[in-house]
């Protein structure tokens, strides 16, 4: 089995209690069956507010949210778990918690790990990057060669090829990658808006831009652009260029178009809450653009 990483993918480390955006704060927090296993034969004082401090309904475990922002009950005033902070290591914590903001490709031999926009520090990261984009082994020493068999793979990598030859102008690679036909801007808000909502903020912010004049919104010529939509088709190979190009439509005009002055990565990485961590809106935003591969 050969790992592929973003030749990115070293640099992330969490930000911990410099994060804006805590990921350990509103939404379910789940807990896989080992961990659940660990946490019940947890003694002394840790052990009984782990045991108060779980929901379980016999199949499925979570933490117990605290107040109105959800939080988990193990993070404390600066924003740091107490799980880490009493053990010195990350022992305790539960799969969800040690594989956050990270996602993952199965594909015959290989698995591709990548890092997701939902997390403040990935969005930095993966907007930031200056070197084209490649996929590498997450351990130097293999001498697998990676070898793609699935036709969705081969053409994602074609396209992923195409967006970061720098030779050509970012335009001219959107073209051959994405297709010449895009939305207009209120009825990409529209499209958007008919997707599964997480968090009602996010539906005040595609209204506003659904109520601005009808526009054409064009990508300007810059690497954090060209990033994120090779970031799409990295992570969907099922998906098409125009799932790729209408999101990063959808982020740039939200970043011009309104008042609020979002900065590209504060609004990628709603989007990727918004979008990503739905179970259902991936696929039926794909559906709806007919972008399936
Ligand atoms: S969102 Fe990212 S940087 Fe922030 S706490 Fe979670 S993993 Fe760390």
């Amino acid at each position: 089995m050969i790992e592929l990483v973003p030749n990115y993918y070293q640099q992330f480390k969490c930000k911990a209690d410099k994060c804006r955006h805590t990921c350990c704060a509103g939404w379910e927090i789940d807990i896989d069956p080992d961990t659940l296993e660990l946490y019940q034969n947890q003694g002394g004082q840790l052990g009984k507010e782990l045991h108060e401090n779980i929901l379980t309904d016999g199949n499925t475990a979570s933490f117990k949210l605290v107040g109105k922002e959800e939080r988990c009950p193990f993070l404390n005033d600066n924003n740091l778990c107490r799980l880490i902070l009493e053990r010195g290591d990350e022992e305790l914590l539960c799969d969800i918690c040690h594989e956050h903001p990270r996602f993952y490709n199965y594909h015959d031999n290989m698995i591709e790990k990548g890092l997701g926009l939902a997390c403040e520090e990935a969005a930095r990261i993966v907007l930031g990057t200056r070197e084209e984009f490649a996929l590498i082994p997450s351990c130097p020493d293999t001498d697998e060669v990676p070898q793609y068999t699935e036709t969705a793979y081969i053409q994602r990598d074609e396209d992923i090829k195409i967006m970061t030859d720098r030779s050509l102008p970012l335009s001219s690679r959107i073209s051959k990658v994405c297709g010449p036909k895009k939305l207009d801007s209120v009825a990409r808000a529209k499209l958007f808006s008919s997707l599964e909502i997480l968090d009602p903020e996010w539906q005040i912010i595609l209204e506003k831009l659904a109520e601005c004049e009808s526009h054409s919104v064009h990508i300007p010529p810059e690497i954090c652009y060209e990033n994120l939509i090779v970031y799409y088709l990295f992570r969907y190979p099922m998906f098409t260029g125009k799932y790729a190009l209408e999101c990063a439509l959808l982020a740039h005009d939200i970043c011009v178009s309104l008042d609020e002055s979002y900065t590209l990565e504060e609004v990628v990485r709603r989007l990727s809450v918004e979008v990503e961590y739905s179970d259902i809106n991936p696929g039926m935003l794909a559906d709806k653009l007919g972008a399936l591969r």
